[in-house]
């Protein structure tokens, strides 16, 4: 099956359960308190909270979601490209129950699509389900369990083996700190060539067993304050990552072979992509992954994370999300930046991303005619954002060289946060990817002096600021205060990130 084929046989499957299948709602989020869509839900939350009325009769929908998860709650940017499985742009397919059906049509309806439709083996799938430890909240969810343990006996395998119990922390899905929330069941999928791993492998962030599709059983609103409020209604809402399923479907050669390690880059969602890469650069993709905590291979590592960023930043364009200095922006421009440096690696000059244009058109641009729609405004952001960064790519890159090599003299091997700053505030570039250049050597980066470093900068414009403002209205002329408010939005969003990372 190719990934076309994968998310139509999806749609069809919940179409033919009478799902309306709806679009995509754009990465840019609603909701002030999301930096993009995260999740299939994100649309729907209004009906959730019943504040809206459901639209679909029956209440049920189905769709393809445009995500990214790249700040706040939800944050993968740090693992792209160093596994295999965690995007900053994916697509999630889900399907919805607004109030209408609930646990055993959810569960049931996911193994007949896995199982019978598309044909994985019932001895590679492990089903998880929530039981709260001490302090947290809820209560066992035996429905779900006792569900899960007959289709697993009726196929032969023994529940007690695939049917396990996490807490809170995997099995309780929350969207961000806030918003509508419930306990969930998720599919992981054994990936190890004998197939006997037995359960262990299970939320062991292991890409020997996957998790694919998750089940959740929207009951409570999460409020401001921590606490729980039940909802008027009991909802159901999932989430499958489009990329892993074929990944698994195509990197098996439809269960036919487990003997290879499995790679959602290895799809044809990517291939074209990496080629295209392969070309430009003159270089292999030989998809090495490295060893957990190990050092990466860092060429592999550079074309996983371009091509990644590379989709990231279109859709993003696409949705008339902008690189900026602040908010979501400033996270896209983080993104550009790094995926501009990989570029290096690689020996790629800026601007090169536009040229990836094509293969993702040719891949995508059917399902997702936006890309098609705005191709010329994203290659010229693009272009131009990449060009801004190369002007001062090249000396900062040299500067890093030197702090790196001091750097490592030191015994805490680290480098000062006022060295960081000079990166970002003279050359531009963002703290998360002076860390990750420091990673690469195995040094770190003194992200609290970086802080330091910044507030200092903000309190002395402040300070500056006054004066000019003194001065300005002497001469009753008002300049107004956007680039102060850029600088100390920068510092939220390091707030920010320093508690997600
Ligand atoms: P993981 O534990 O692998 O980080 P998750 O539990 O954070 O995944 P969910 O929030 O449950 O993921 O999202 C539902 C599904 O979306 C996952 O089961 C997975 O298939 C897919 N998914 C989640 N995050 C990513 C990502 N960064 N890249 C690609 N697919 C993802
Ligand atoms: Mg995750
Ligand atoms: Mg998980
Ligand atoms: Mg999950």
């Amino acid at each position: 099956m190719t990934s076309s084929e994968i998310r139509e046989s999806f749609l069809r499957f919940f179409r033919e359960r009478a799902h309306t299948i709806v679009p995509s709602a754009p990465l840019l989020p609603d909701s002030p308190n999301l930096l993009f869509t995260n999740a299939g839900m994100n649309q729907f939350v209004p009906i959730f909270l019943g504040q809206v009325p459901c639209p679909y009769s029956p209440p049920r929908a189905a769709d393809t979601q445009k995500c990214i998860r790249a700040g706040g709650k939800h944050n993968d940017l740090e693992e792209v490209g160093f596994d295999t499985y965690h995007h900053t742009f994916f697509e999630m397919l889900g399907n919805w129950s607004f109030g209408d059906y609930f646990k055993k049509e959810a569960i049931s309806w996911a193994w007949e699509l896995l199982t019978h439709c598309w044909g994985f083996p019932p001895t590679r799938l492990y089903a998880t389900v929530y039981e709260p430890g001490p302090e947290e909240p809820g209560e066992f969810d035996a429905e779900s369990h006792a569900v899960w343990s007959s289709l697993f006996a009726a196929a032969g395998c023994d529940p007690e083996i695939h049917v396990a119990k996490f807490g809170k922390a995997d099995n309780f899905w929350m969207m961000g700190e806030t918003g509508p929330c419930g306990p969930c069941s998720e599919v992981h999928v054994d990936l190890t060539p004998e197939g006997k791993s037995r359960g262990r492998l299970l939320n062991q962030a292991d890409p020997r067993c996957l998790e694919v599709w998750n089940l959740v059983f929207i009951q409570y609103d999460a409020r401001g304050d921590g606490s729980l409020s039940l909802l008027p209604a009991r909802h159901v809402d999932t989430g499958m990552g489009l990329e892993r399923i074929a990944s698994i479907v195509q990197g098996t050669q439809g269960f036919r072979d487990f003997s290879r390690r499995i790679s959602n880059y290895d799809t044809d969602l990517f291939r074209p992509l990496l080629r295209t890469l392969e070309k430009l650069s003159g270089r292999p993709y030989g998809g090495a992954v490295p060893e957990p905590g190990g050092l990466a291979e860092q060429a592999d590592v550079a074309f996983r994370v371009i091509v990644d960023h590379f989709r990231a930043l279109a859709f993003a364009i696409a949705d008339g999300i902008l690189p900026s200095n602040v908010g979501r922006g400033y996270v896209l421009r983080r993104i550009l930046r790094r995926a501009t440096r990989f570029g290096r690696t690689l020996g790629l000059r800026a601007p090169f991303l536009p040229e990836l244009l094509p293969a993702l058109l040719s891949t995508m641009g059917e399902a997702f005619p936006e890309l098609v729609e705005t191709e010329d405004r994203i290659a010229s952001v693009l272009a131009a954002e990449e060009t801004l960064f190369a002007k001062t790519l090249e000396r900062g890159l040299a500067l890093f060289e030197d702090l790196a090599a001091e750097a490592a003299k030191r015994k805490n091997r680290m480098i000062a946060g006022e060295e960081a700053f000079l990166l970002y505030d003279t050359y531009g570039f963002p703290l998360d990817l002076t860390e990750l250049m420091a990673r690469e050597r195995g040094l770190s980066v003194d992200t609290q002096g970086f802080a330091e470093s910044m507030e200092k900068q903000r309190n002395r414009s402040a300070a500056a600021r006054e004066e000019d403002l003194l001065s300005v209205a002497a001469q009753s002329e008002f300049v107004g205060y956007e680039e102060l408010e850029a600088e100390a939005e920068v510092v939220l969003l390091l707030a920010g990130n320093r508690a997600v990372f």
